[in-house]
């Protein structure tokens, strides 16, 4: 979008004041007439301060800085979760600058507004477009891998030299080796979607991420059958009681924490519940400084708290939750249809009518015929124990889970959770108090609690005390997880360009799984006596978890795009010897030198994010915006669109010249024939720009159906609807979006197989392992003193602008890690030493910063730092290994499938701990 009314060069500053200075000296001197010529002497020279000052070049370039030739509006992709809309000031081709776009409509007068967005990584983002770490030519590696030696190649030369392998990989050992990772299709669908495509038609494996960076909260899956849904953050307003737990929003939602402490002026009290005194408890009512890992046995706690106290809205949870369902006493699996009636259904579930004393089926279950969990005149009851007759003539005991649940908790006293936890009693019990009293209650809900290995565990116990006190499904209530930018809102849309066929006939796969099987990473531990190859076997048997390559064949080729994996890899140096050095290709399609990048084979430069056509959504908020090309890819960088397009025609023409027959994929039974590739590709012809495959997204979405991308250009829209396939509320005009008003308002039967909030898992494993309920389980690794925390900081985002000048100066240049002046002095560590941080797995050496706002007993690096940014030895993830949860295996239970980036085992990594000691450098 230009603005033509912009002058190119505007009457400047100077040449005004010069004149000025001439008129007005001209007036003031007497005898001087229009008729007589001025005699300046005195104010020429050294005198004239406007003549001789020697740095006129410098002034007039900076304030060219404030003149353009155009706008373009765009944003920034390194899932922030921000989704800002930014204009970009373009002058000579040159992108000089960027403001904050500031026109999101607002929902309503009465609620803050989105605007203005965005954090200050996104205020320096044109600098870095044009910072050394771009990558401008396609590179082929010389040396060893991560050496960073380099030759400069031809994009014909790089492409078929990827495409010939890929190629060769099919025919000689099964599409399955070729493997693809990109992350977050909503911070650029059409990016990602230009790579999926590609997997999907070579029928290349394709990788998850979202499970893998631990960001999938395991707990929304189980419990409401949802990968993740939350409230927009404009909502957090409508709220009285902000519980911030493991979430330190003032430093990860830089854009939207003004709405939680702008609700303070709305009657809204906030609780902050974190380790160490963060950006974030400095604007709480209430501060829980808690011990690492026992956030669990705190939600329990207060569950108690508020049975105990009577704190529980009973009708919501009657209707809404299991929590009434009837279990056999014997095996601790659910009453069914089928227990009591010959041939009858394994997914209808009964409650006990106070009404008619008798067992019912409940409504909505995905076996019941009727799609509605409306009780009628029925009142199930809550508690107590009854008798059944059984199909086979004999009569049961059974009782409701909430029975279950208070015999669970009935060892979470507050003396023993305030003991665990590290926080005084009377706290906690004011805690469950206001949280029990005070409406709407909402959980913002963050990666400091959802990163640990009992994540599942400790996600259900959180979602039952918004279920308890009646929250969840309301404006201001409910449990908001925000880790990555997960949701994309035109979701169909966005499938039906990624996977064309249908999304079945693609080989899927769960990333954690994949890293784990595939390198030499052993987790020690054994899960009631067994160890978790014995879990995974029987999973992949099973059919529960997908494990590509099959056969026990190893990936050969891999392809990241979007993506930094090696800087996010638990047990980095693990993976590098092993599951990395077993890859024939490693191809990184990146706009920056990363460590990914350095540790490739073939390296394609791409479009940084002001380059390019697409579009971002986040469900920090309802609305949509585009990515703009400021001027065209720099230097001889192309989009991901561009790249993968100039692949598949390439792996094309390859397949021509070689005379490849259909490739017969028999998994798929699929013919596919490689030599029309970027005819399929490009959808027989229909989709050649990036700005048509935007608005092919637009158009085949109910959220953002008549938009184009034209049109996004002008400002951001709030969506129109919501795909009832996709969310659990409308899109209401003047009203922030929360989830589930459908099972609430409209009672609709959530997406679980009781069609209710699912809080009782009676799958063996669940029953087995004792987490058919949420319970409280401790950290897994104890040997070392200290707890390894890597948080997301405010410098970065991830790994992107962590080698920025201007970010790396507000730190001290390089990697440090925080540690309590306790544990500093117990070791006799100064600030700023070099220190060695050690355990069983692997070290890294750094430097050292005194914190007293750290946690004792825990230390603190941010997360993201490239390997190569100052570390001595090691880097981040050198501590870490891949632990997989048996529980997170299970598959084929009613809602709990596998699905992409939706269930399956997640990459946890906060129970590792470390020893600190002063490093000999
Ligand atoms: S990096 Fe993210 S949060 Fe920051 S301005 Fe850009 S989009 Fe917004």
């Amino acid at each position: 979008m230009s603005d033509k009314n912009q002058p190119r060069e505007p009457f400047s500053r100077r040449s005004f004041i010069q004149t000025a200075a001439m008129t007005a000296a001209t007036l003031a001197l007497p005898g001087c007439s229009r008729n007589e010529k001025p005699v300046l002497s005195t104010l020429t020279g050294d005198f004239d301060p406007l003549r001789s000052y020697p740095y006129r070049g410098w002034e007039d370039f900076y304030r060219k800085i404030w003149t353009w030739d155009k706008v373009v509006r765009s944003t920034h992709s390194a899932n922030c979760t921000g989704s800002c809309s930014w204009k970009v000031y373009v002058r000579n081709g040159v992108m000089v600058r960027e403001e904050q776009a500031a026109d999101y409509p607002r929902i309503n007068a009465d609620l803050p507004d989105y605007n203005p967005r965005g954090c200050q990584k996104g205020g320096c983002f044109t600098e870095y477009v044009y910072s050394p770490q771009r990558l401008r030519y396609p590179l082929i590696r010389t040396g060893e891998r991560g050496e960073g030696k380099w030759r400069r190649a031809t994009w014909d030369e790089a492409l078929t030299t990827v495409a010939e392998k890929l190629l060769d990989n099919i025919y000689n050992y099964g599409p399955d080796t070729n493997s693809f990772f990109s992350v977050i299709p909503a911070m650029s669908p059409v990016s990602f979607c230009a790579g999926s495509r590609l997997a999907h038609y070579i029928g290349g494996v394709f990788l998850s991420f979202y499970d893998w960076y631990c960001d999938l909260p395991p707990g929304e899956p189980l419990t409401w059958g949802v990968q993740t849904e939350a409230c927009e953050c404009a909502d957090w307003f409508n709220s009285k009681y902000i519980v911030l737990w493991g979430s330190n929003i003032s430093q990860t939602r830089i854009p939207d924490a003004h709405f939680a402490y702008e609700a303070r002026y709305n009657g809204a009290k906030i609780v902050c519940i974190s380790p160490d005194y963060n950006a974030s408890a400095t604007h709480a009512d209430l501060y829980f400084r808690i011990n690492p890992g026992t956030d669990g046995i705190l939600a329990l706690g207060v569950a108690k708290l508020l049975i105990d106290q009577n704190l529980i809205d009973a009708p919501y949870v009657k209707e809404q939750t299991d929590l009434p369902l009837l279990v056999l006493s014997g095996t601790n699996r659910f009453l069914r249809d089928s227990d009591l009636k010959k041939g009858g259904k394994e997914d209808i579930f009964y409650f006990w009518d106070t009404k008619q004393q008798k067992a019912v089926p409940t409504p909505g279950s995905m076996g019941s015929d009727q799609k509605t969990i409306q009780l009628s005149s029925a009142d199930p009851a809550l508690t107590g124990t009854f008798h059944v007759p059984l199909a086979d003539g004999k009569s049961a005991e059974v009782t409701t889970v909430f029975e279950l649940l208070k015999k669970e908790i009935a060892g979470y006293k507050v003396d023993k959770v305030a003991q665990r936890t590290g926080l005084p009693a009377y706290e906690i019990e004011l805690f469950a108090k206001e949280l029990g009293t005070r409406k709407a209650a909402m959980i913002i809900h963050g990666a400091g609690t959802n990163h640990w290995f009992h994540n599942d565990l400790s996600n259900r116990s959180l979602i039952l005390l918004v279920a308890l006190t009646g929250n969840t499904g309301k404006n201001g209530g409910g449990f908001n997880h925000y880790v990555g930018q997960e949701r994309i809102w035109p979701e169909q849309g966005f499938f039906k360009l990624a996977f064309p066929e249908t999304r079945k006939k693609q080989r899927f796969q769960n990333t954690t799984l994949w890293s784990y099987v595939h390198s030499t990473n052993k987790d020690p531990h054994l899960y009631n006596g067994k160890p978790i190859e014995w879990y995974i076997q029987e999973s992949v048997k099973n059919g529960w978890m997908p494990l590509w390559p099959k056969n026990g064949k190893k990936p050969r080729a891999f392809i990241v795009w979007r993506a930094n994996y090696l800087n996010q890899a638990k047990g980095n140096e693990i993976l590098e010897s092993s599951l990395w050095k077993d890859l024939d290709l490693i191809v990184d399609i990146n706009y920056r030198m990363d460590t990914t990048a350095l540790y490739s084979d073939v390296v394609l430069p791409a479009a940084s994010y002001y380059e390019k056509v697409d579009i971002n959504t986040t469900d920090c908020h309802s609305y949509i915006h585009p990515f703009g090309k400021a001027c065209e890819p720099l230097f001889e960088s192309k989009t991901d669109w561009d790249i993968f397009h100039a692949l598949a025609e390439k792996m094309a023409e390859v397949a021509t010249k070689k005379g490849l027959k259909p490739f017969h994929d028999e998994a798929f039974d699929w013919n596919r024939d490689f030599t029309q590739l970027a005819h399929d590709w490009t959808g027989k012809g229909a989709i050649q720009s990036d700005e048509q495959a935007v608005n092919f997204i637009l158009g085949n979405a109910e959220e953002t159906k008549g938009m184009t991308y034209q049109q996004l250009q002008e400002k951001p829209k709030r969506f129109i609807a919501t795909d009832p396939e996709s969310w659990n509320s409308d899109i209401e005009e003047g009203v922030a979006y929360t989830p589930f008003k459908h099972q609430l308002e409209k009672k609709r039967p959530w997406r679980t197989l009781t069609g209710r909030q699912q809080f009782y898992i009676d799958h063996p494993w669940y029953i087995e392992l004792g987490e058919a309920l949420p319970t409280f389980k401790e950290p897994v690794d104890e040997k070392y003193p200290l707890f390894w925390n890597t948080p997301h900081g405010r410098w970065s985002i991830h790994s992107t602008w962590r080698d920025h000048r201007a970010m790396l100066r507000l730190q001290r240049g390089g990697p440090i890690v925080y540690m309590h002046p306790d544990d500093a002095r117990k070791r006799g560590l100064q600030d700023n030493d070099w220190v060695r941080i050690h355990n069983e797995v692997g070290q890294c050496v750094c430097r050292l910063q005194i914190l007293p706002g750290e946690k004792p007993g825990r230390v603190t690096m941010y997360h993201g730092w490239e390997k190569y940014l100052g570390f001595k030895e090691g880097g981040w993830q050198s501590l870490t290994y891949i632990k997989i949860k048996p529980t997170q295996l299970v598959g084929k239970y009613g809602h709990v499938n596998f699905r992409l980036n939706y269930w399956g085992p997640t990459g946890n990594n906060r129970d590792t701990k470390v020893e600190v000691e002063k490093a000999k450098v």
